[in-house]
């Protein structure tokens, strides 16, 4: 691992900031979508080595068990947690567990909880603590869900992206060449073969044995589609050629998320040093078969003051988020041209169960606030009703709705590739992204990416 990080810029480096995800930033995709009937939304997307871990928040929590037990289902063992457990542990250098039974030591993704003395994570603790929920000290551990800090991979302060961590090293590799500013359009075939890939500008032709696709699970359905692989009907009518019909683009699932957001005052107010976010609460809502199904982070900074840097004396959020919502979204093929984005529609809240949860979130995220722990720092919501009744209370989220930004499951295990990553009916061809997951994990899915990269590569070292 190299001592200094370099050829980053800055902000990116800094875990302090989220300056990548601002929809301005050069570092940046922005996809257009719509969250649901009423509300549009630019997904921001890392355009850079390390993709959105170079942008993102840095939270880096693993999936939890009833993830893997869905991924797994209907034999595809390689995805049980047993099986993907030494992965973890060999991709971490946990550093507050080391090696131990479920940790790694050596791995080159650092991780690390941050420290909790800031007056919101000091609140945050003690009014959970107060209002019964379980205390959860290693969101990496599988435990009962609660509140505890936040494992990030973060290292004395630097977003430590998954490019860093892997290709930073191997950077020298006479076998490893880098194009930059070089956009996948589609994949070449040759009578059911990969056979390369057409890129941009100029459309040449890269050959390889293996193509494996990584672009993040709205960019690699695209390419997908682009190539013939999707659903036939779909490809027909845009007028491209079939290579494979396949539920591509179909049913995909990610978290929608709302910003509760309060004044803070006191020692809480001007705050600017340290991570963005420190830790974070998982409880059970009503009726919900999932354990953990809900999710309230408070960021520690102001949503201005992350994005863009300007250091105002502005609100904080806490962002509350279903880890397991019903609903599901889909990616379609506007047109052949690859310059054309795809239409994303999330179809958020459609279902009465998640807008029930959603509600219970906020509300539970609202009465943190209000404890006696928060009464020195808290000087009001900025626009949450007064006690809302449900009606009132579903308006008001529809135009808060958000996404946590973990669109996962556009080209799934179990019906457009297998367990291998290798995508059904065609040779020479894999995903190995967030696309693959039958379901978006039960949590940020930073971990679960790299996880996925790590079991990819090893199948095709050993020749799944
Ligand atoms: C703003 C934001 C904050 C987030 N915060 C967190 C967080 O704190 N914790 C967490 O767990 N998750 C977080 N996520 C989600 C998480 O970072 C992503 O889900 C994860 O990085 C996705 O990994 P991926 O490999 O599937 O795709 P990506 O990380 O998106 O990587 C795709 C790569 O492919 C490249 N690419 C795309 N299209 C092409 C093309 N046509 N040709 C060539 N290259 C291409 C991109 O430039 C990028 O390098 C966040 C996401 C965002 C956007």
């Amino acid at each position: 691992m190299p001592e200094t990080p370099s050829g980053y810029a800055a902000e990116l480096l800094d875990a302090g900031s989220m300056r990548g995800a601002d929809p301005g930033h050069r570092n940046h995709w922005g996809y257009f979508a719509r969250l649901n009937a009423r509300t549009d939304y630019v997904l921001p997307r890392g355009r850079v080595l390390g993709g959105s871990t170079a942008t993102n928040g840095g939270y880096f929590v693993r999936a939890r068990e009833d993830d893997f037990a869905g991924w797994s289902a209907a034999g595809r063992r390689e995805w049980t947690l047993e099986r993907s457990l030494p992965f973890l542990r060999e991709l971490e250098s946990d550093a507050d567990y080391g090696s131990a039974a479920v940790h790694g030591g050596a791995g080159p993704m650092p991780v690390a909880r941050p420290a909790q003395g800031h007056p919101v994570t000091a609140a945050f603790a003690a009014a959970a603590q107060q209002l019964g929920y379980a205390c959860e000290p290693d969101k990496n551990d599988w435990g009962a869900p609660g509140y505890g800090p936040l494992p990030m991979n973060v290292r004395d302060g630097v977003l430590w992206n998954a490019g860093l961590a892997y290709l930073a090293p191997a950077w020298n590799r006479p076998n490893l060449r880098i194009l930059g500013s070089t956009v996948v359009e589609r994949v070449i075939f040759d009578s059911g073969r990969a056979v390369g890939v057409a890129v941009a500008p100029g459309g040449a032709v890269l050959e390889g044995e293996h193509i494996v696709l990584c672009a993040g699970a709205v960019a690699t359905s695209h390419t997908l589609l682009l190539s013939g692989v999707g659903p036939a009907a779909d490809l027909a009518r845009i007028g491209i050629d079939v290579a494979a019909d396949l539920p591509v683009g179909v049913g995909f699932s990610d978290h929608p998320q709302v910003s509760l957001a309060w004044h803070p005052k006191g020692a809480a107010a001007q705050l600017r040093d340290g991570p963005a976010m420190a830790s974070v609460l998982h409880f059970t809502s009503s009726g919900s078969a999932v354990a953990g199904d809900v999710e309230l982070l408070p960021l520690l900074k102001p949503v201005a003051y992350l994005l863009r840097g300007e250091d105002v004396a502005g609100p904080l959020d806490v962002l509350v988020s279903l880890q397991a919502n019903r609903s599901r979204g889909t990616v379609r093929l506007e047109s052949a041209d690859p310059g054309v984005a795809p239409t994303i529609n999330f179809n958020y809240l459609a279902d009465k169960e998640d807008r029930a949860a959603m509600r219970e979130g906020v509300r539970a995220a609202a009465t943190v606030l209000c404890t006696d722990a928060f009464a020195a720092i808290f000087a009001g919501f900025v626009d949450l009703p007064t006690r809302p009744d449900d009606a009132a209370l579903d308006r008001w989220i529809a135009d808060h709705l958000g996404t946590a930004q973990h669109l996962s499951g556009t080209a799934p295990m179990g019906s457009v590739v297998d367990q291998f990553g290798r995508v059904e009916g065609l040779r020479g061809l894999r995903v190995a992204d967030l696309s693959i997951l039958p379901t978006v994990p039960m949590r940020g899915p930073a971990a679960t990416a790299v996880l996925i990269g790590e079991r990819v590569a090893d199948f095709i070292a050993r020749g799944d």
